[in-house]
């Protein structure tokens, strides 16, 4: 092990890593990036085909962002925006976003990450709920197999129990209902449009139980990232939100994967028919140059909270890089090139191509159940055994297994391993040539991968 993997050893605690593995065999040092492939520590290319962790929208190595935050941080590295400070780059962002977001989105507040942007939105709902007189709305129903982040509120968000059990979580009053993931929850003989009445009976009943005078939200991605790439079914989102309107419930749309063009249109709110009152993003803002979300607001609640402020004095929260001029200018820059080269479009046309491949490619082989997504987002469901839906063991490890085939034929993809299935989220300028690629390596890898388990 060379000098700075050795430190990295010794010093580096790693985010959802397993420790043991970092300690015996070192990290896995990535040098630089180009388009859509990294170059590694012993100087191999791969394509990524995850964006980073689902971020990387334009691609690596790009100037012209580096440019702009050079330039801003030569011109301002840094200035706070607390009590009405602001800087050139914020202001022309929140405006440029509240253009692009959903329709009532129009108050735009910035953090650092996505974790960040939604542990705003919880205290804004506590506040929102409270400053109507019904301060005990705090209660907020997310669904099993969301990610929302690991803080300690977004970690109890988040629904899968891999990280809970080792943090004495979730919080009280973080709840969880189904998913609405079709193949692996809908019953024998069920339709998927029963299905959907089914997973809207949940949600009443959980309500009932608890009370929706206790509840404050609800919180979803478009389409779960990190649970799966589980797009829902057709009817889900105004189903459930017909029942959120007649209990007085918000709805939060997590699009920290889904926005900034990643499944064909701004935002994935677009493609469903969803209405946020309240809508959290990161990750593409910034195509992960700068580290930056923004979490947004519709009209109607902020000006609950205008209001408030007459009585509570400060809106009590805020970080110190909260609207940081270097990634604003990073945003800005960024949005200018998803603008310029076309990316969303893209993002459907190679989106749609992708899927195609997969379907045709590799939809008949007998251990894959399912392909998902939409645009530049796809899961691949594996399974031990299509007709029964018999999963494999979770010792087997198969979906790391085939990721690791597939990386050793020079293509990154991501394995979710609690549900066996691999994601795909690859930068926005990719080819159909590119996609290709891809397909073919996760197809030999699953051949050599799964014929030996057989
Ligand atoms: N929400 C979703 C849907 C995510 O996928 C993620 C991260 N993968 C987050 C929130 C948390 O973002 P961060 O890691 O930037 O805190």
């Amino acid at each position: 092990m060379d000098h700075l993997a050795e430190a990295d050893r010794r010093h580096v605690l790693h985010p959802a890593t397993s420790i043991g593995a970092h300690q015996e065999h070192g990290p896995d040092i990535i040098e630089s990036g180009e388009g859509a492939w990294l170059i590694d520590g012993q100087g191999r290319r791969l394509f990524d085909a995850v964006g980073g962790l689902w971020c990387v929208q334009v691609g690596y190595g790009r100037p012209e962002l580096a440019d702009a935050m050079a330039a801003s941080a030569r011109r301002l590295g840094y200035y706070h925006t607390f009590g009405g400070a602001s800087n050139p780059e914020q202001a022309r962002l929140a405006e440029r976003l509240a253009a692009l977001a959903p329709k009532r989105l129009n108050r735009v507040f910035f953090g650092s990450g996505g974790s960040d942007a939604n542990d705003t939105l919880v205290k804004i709902v506590w506040q929102y709920h409270a400053l109507r007189g019904e301060p005990g709305r705090t209660k907020i129903i997310a669904r099993k197999q969301a990610y929302h982040g690991t803080g300690v509120a977004t970690a109890s968000l988040t629904g899968l129990t891999s990280f809970h059990r080792q943090f004495n979580l979730p919080l009280p009053g973080f709840l969880h209902t189904t998913a609405p993931h079709y193949w692996r929850q809908g019953r024998p003989g069920e339709g998927e449009a029963a299905f959907v009445q089914r997973l809207v009976q949940d949600l009443e009943a959980l309500i009932e139980a608890e009370g929706a005078e206790s509840i404050g939200a609800f919180i979803a991605e478009p389409i779960m990232g990190a649970g799966g790439v589980i797009p829902p079914p057709e009817g889900y989102f105004p189903a459930i939100q017909r029942v959120l309107r007649r209990h007085g419930i918000l709805m939060i749309a997590d699009e920290v994967v889904t926005g900034y063009g990643r499944t064909g249109a701004w935002f994935a709110s677009d493609h469903f028919d969803i209405q946020p009152d309240l809508m959290a993003s990161a990750k593409g803002l910034t195509s992960g140059y700068f580290p930056m979300s923004a979490a947004f607001l519709s009209d109607a609640v902020f000006e609950v909270l205008r209001e408030g402020d007459k009585t509570l004095g400060n809106f009590a929260h805020g970080y110190t890089y909260s609207g940081h001029p270097v990634g604003a200018a990073t945003a800005l820059a960024n949005l200018d090139l998803i603008e310029r080269e076309g990316l969303v479009d893209n993002a459907r046309e190679v989106g749609a191509y992708l899927h195609s491949i997969l379907a045709e490619r590799l939809g008949d082989h007998p251990h894959v159940a399912e392909i998902r997504g939409l645009g530049l987002l796809a899961g691949v469901q594996l399974v031990q055994d299509k007709a029964s839906r018999q999963a494999f063991s979770p010792e087997a490890k198969i979906a790391a297994k085939v990721a690791g085939a597939a990386r050793r034929r020079g293509v990154i993809v991501r394995p979710l391993p609690s549900v066996d299935s691999l994601a795909l989220s690859p930068p926005l300028i990719v080819t159909r040539a590119d996609m290709d690629r891809v397909v073919e390596a996760i197809g030999g890898a699953l051949g050599e991968v799964l014929a030996a388990s057989d």
